[in-house]
């Protein structure tokens, strides 16, 4: 049986290329994926100026000790600058992040000093004081922000400040979406007995925006061979990605594997976990597709594991996938060998560490142990059972 990173990494090697780019205004492009590394234009800040409100001078001028007074020659309001030279025995009034007049190298903060008419009275400071250089922040043509980057608002305010105004950025991959399943039924209609509300449609559409996709939903699909193959052809030619759940296990109405083999390229893979054990992989056209498995909790967490680092890769992430941290596991749990098994958790902080508890029952159906958690936690392959206290991983969602 294939292991959880064999798999992840089967997948990502078939991968080879991301979305080309688009190029969006700044202000649109908020948790998207930058194409290109951005260099600055120009070194940050721009010229030496003043970190504070106060009075720039020539350090010559800096009394060693007791006071000197100075002659005011300007009084620079902000976003003006001074033309002159500063002289000896002169002080130029000037603003926080106003450039530094020619001849200043220092600058003291006005509380430190005593205006009286056009003098100012200073005492001993030292040399360089309250000047941010020219390049201390950023020199100019440095990388900026890296292609790759999801773009956060601090990414987006340097590239505002460095006058980006619009920047090339991944297109969103297109995921088409559909749910399959004779008793599977749309939420609002009419519910006989034996038929399900569709929950993974939603689910999976949720964790698909929610990593940077965009949606293409085509509805949900009875377990008839010539609907099926009818509707993943359609699929196949409409997204980057196609994801379908339920119809890949061994009952004798699980089409999705048959029907991929004529119009694809299937692989069928049993994984070495628990939830979520089968899951069909492979293509339709140049569509990647995932046929999850049909109980809510494994088809979410087959998402996670193996299509949202497809996602994220085609997207033109550069990380693929999220942090795991370690915390005390505050109850044993039962863990096979052998496979990897992820348990529904709910970390807190508590007296000064990080402790996990399950959510209570974690059979594959039970979507509210998806609801009580905040993270998974992840019993590696060779682990056993859990006792109380024991250090464990988790992933939080
Ligand atoms: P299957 O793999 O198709 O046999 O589905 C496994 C289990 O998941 C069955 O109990 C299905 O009723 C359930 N299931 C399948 N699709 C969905 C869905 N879209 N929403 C909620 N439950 C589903
Ligand atoms: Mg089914």
């Amino acid at each position: 049986m294939l292991s959880v990173q064999d798999g992840q990494n089967r997948i990502l090697t078939q991968i080879d290329r991301s979305t080309p780019p688009e190029f969006l205004p700044l202000g649109r492009s908020l948790g998207r994926v930058v194409a290109e590394d951005v260099r600055a234009p120009f070194d940050v800040p721009p010229t030496d100026n003043s970190a504070v409100d106060g009075y720039a001078v020539t350090s010559a001028d800096i009394p060693a000790t007791g006071t000197r007074d100075l002659a005011v020659v300007a009084d620079l309001p902000a976003g003006s600058v001074f033309d002159g030279a500063l002289g000896p025995g002169q002080a130029v009034r000037i603003m926080t992040g106003a450039p530094m007049p020619r001849g200043a190298d220092t600058v003291y903060p006005q509380e430190v000093t005593t205006r009286a008419g056009g003098r100012v009275r200073v005492g001993p400071i030292a040399k360089g004081a309250n000047v941010r250089m020219r390049g201390e922040d950023i020199h100019a043509e440095t990388i900026v922000v890296e292609r790759g980057t999801v773009l956060r608002p601090q990414e987006i305010g340097l590239l505002a400040s460095l006058g980006q105004v619009q920047l090339p950025i991944h297109r969103r991959p297109r995921v088409v979406l559909l749910s399959t399943g004779d008793e599977v039924v749309e939420p609002g209609s009419a519910r006989k007995p034996g038929q399900i509300y569709d929950a993974n449609r939603f689910a999976l559409s949720g964790s698909i925006e929610q990593c940077g996709g965009e949606v293409v939903d085509l509805g949900i699909v009875p377990d008839v061979r010539d609907e099926l193959r009818a509707r993943l052809l359609d699929a196949g030619a409409a997204g980057d990605v196609v994801v379908t759940s339920g119809g890949v296990s061994v009952g004798a109405y699980d089409l999705v594997k048959d029907v991929l083999d004529e119009i694809g390229a299937l692989e069928f893979w049993q994984v070495a976990m628990q939830p979520g054990r089968p899951l069909a992989v492979g293509r339709i056209g140049s569509a990647h597709f995932f046929g999850l498995p049909g109980n809510p909790v494994a088809s979410m967490l087959a998402f996670m594991l193996f299509v949202r680092p497809a996602i994220f890769k085609l997207a033109g992430r550069r990380r693929l996938f999220p942090e795991v941290y370690a915390a005390r596991a505050t109850e044993a749990m039962r863990k096979k060998k052998g496979r990897r098994e992820f348990k529904r958790g709910v970390l807190q902080f508590s007296d000064g560490c990080w402790e996990v508890r399950t959510t209570g029952p974690q059979g594959s159906g039970i979507l509210s142990s998806m609801v009580a958690g905040n993270c998974l936690i992840v019993l590696e392959e060779e682990r056993g059972d859990v006792a109380a206290g024991e250090t464990v991983l988790v992933e939080p969602f």
